[in-house]
Formats: structure tokens, sequence, C-alpha cells
């Protein structure tokens, strides 16, 4: 069963409408596509944001072309939503997105908090990471790196949602712009322990093509070596593309659809 759950569109930083994504979806033979527009979070200060009031419209647009696109194609109205820990921050939890009774909730970190209450933005761009890095994690990326997996822990044992988005952001720069070794002892320390988490939630895990669509990567998130931890302790994936447009819905789905193991109906969807 062809599906991404995975999907932005011009509600949040989506180069797509839904209705274009929903047309390559049908001529690619997909039978579900899950769209997750981007947070809520309390200001729009990244230009992406749900906000109370565009949040009840995205859902009311996503329901209406569902019903259009029925049976051809299944359409399920989703959140990807931002855990930001402290004063102001947000959660994926799906309480937090009633206004649009989401069918699924993504949970995802795309900024880790220090612990001088800064926000760093892992995905931003290589710049302003090192910015980051530099003002706010006294210059260690290894800092960094274990704090982003720590609010990461945090996040899985905490709130009620069904897919963790892009396990490993972290590694997004870290093959054109290197910044720590993935290969050190600390780094497989720290995705063993989240692994473990991960496990102990039984949360699904999307193995994310987003980073080679976009030209960052060439692997997945998870990398194949957290992939390797979370099978053995019997976690279970789902396949997704994090499409910013429509051309982009299954890339690189055919390197992953026959070495991975993937919930063919997860629970959601009955
Ligand atoms: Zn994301
Ligand atoms: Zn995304």
């Amino acid at each position: 069963m062809k599906a991404n759950y995975h999907t932005h569109t011009t509600w949040c930083d989506g180069k797509s409408t839904p209705r274009q994504v929903a047309d390559a979806a049908i001529g690619k033979g997909f039978a579900v596509l899950g769209f997750s527009s981007h947070s809520m979070l309390p200001e729009d200060d990244v230009g992406w944001v749900l906000t109370p009031e565009k949040a009840p419209r995205y859902a009311a647009d996503i329901r209406a072309l569902a019903a259009e696109c029925a049976p051809r194609l299944r359409i399920l109205c989703g959140v990807e939503a931002d855990y930001v820990p402290g004063p102001g921050g947000a959660t994926p939890d799906r309480a937090a997105y009633s206004s649009v009774a989401p069918d699924y909730v993504i949970g995802s970190i795309h900024f880790v908090v220090a612990s001088d209450g800064a926000r760093v933005p892992v995905d931003h761009s290589p710049g302003q990471l090192a910015d980051g890095i530099r003002d706010h994690f006294g210059g260690s990326a290894e800092a960094f790196v274990r704090a982003y997996f720590a609010q990461e822990r945090d996040m899985v044992g905490r709130f009620d949602f069904d897919i963790l988005g892009h396990p490993d952001l972290v590694r997004k720069f870290n093959a054109r712009h290197p910044y720590f070794d993935e290969q050190a002892d600390w780094y497989r320390e720290e995705i063993e322990r989240t692994a473990d988490a991960i496990a102990a939630s039984g949360k699904v895990v999307e193995v994310n093509t987003g980073a080679i669509s976009r030209g960052w990567l060439d692997d997945a998130y998870p990398s194949a070596a957290f992939r390797r931890l979370l099978r053995v302790r019997g976690t279970h994936f789902i396949l997704s593309s994090d499409a910013h447009s429509a051309d982009a819905i299954d890339c690189a789905f055919d390197r992953f659809a026959d070495a991975e193991e993937y919930l063919a109906a997860p629970a959601w969807l009955s």
C-alpha cells in the first residue's frame, strides 16, 4: 500500500496546494495521503505556524478535499506538532490540537531549548546552527546534540502523539557541514538511550526521506545505525517523505520500501 503521512502544503511552508499534492498522489497510485501542517506556536516568527485562527480553516479545507477524493484516495488530516519546552512553548499533545481534531499527530523537535531559555533551530541553516551552539551551548556541539536527544526522550515519554518525526534531525547538516562525529562513543550512547525511550513509549517511528529530496543527506532519518537499534527493540516504522512539494511525495521510497518493514495499517487508520 503506497502511503505518505508527512506532507506540507501552502498551509505552512510547502510549495504546493493540498489539491496539487492529492492529484500527484492519485497519479502515483497512492492509497493514503496524510497532510501534516506545522505546529501551533505562540508567535508566528518562523512564518509557518498553524495559528489558532488558521487551524480550523486548515482542517475544513483538508476534510473537504478528502470527501472529494474518496474513494480513489484516502486523505487524512494530521499535524506535525513541535515540542518546545518552557514558558510560551508548545507540546505535541492531541488535546492541544482539538480545533483540528487530527486523525494523527506527529511529534517533532525543530528547536532545542538551551539552559538559558534560548530556542536554537536545529534545521534552519548551518550558519544559524553554528551561531546557536556558540552562543547557547558554550561552543560544544556534543552538548547541543545531547540536549536534543534529552528533549526527544522527554517528549516521547510525556505526550499523546502517534508518530515520532525525524528522530535524528541533528544529522541534517552533518554530511555537508560536519560538526560532530556520528561514530563517537557518546553519540552511540545517546541514540541507544533514545531508542530505549522510544521503544518504551510504543510510538511509531517514521523513516523520513526529506533530507534526500532536499539534497542534505544520502540516508533517511533515522540513520541506518539508529534504525537497527530501534528494530531490535520491536519499534514499528512508517515510511514518509516530509514532502514540501507535490513532486516529492514519494522521494526515494524505492530505496527503502524493500529493505524496511513498515506498518501497512497503523492504528489511527482503522
Ligand atoms: Zn519536521
Ligand atoms: Zn515536516
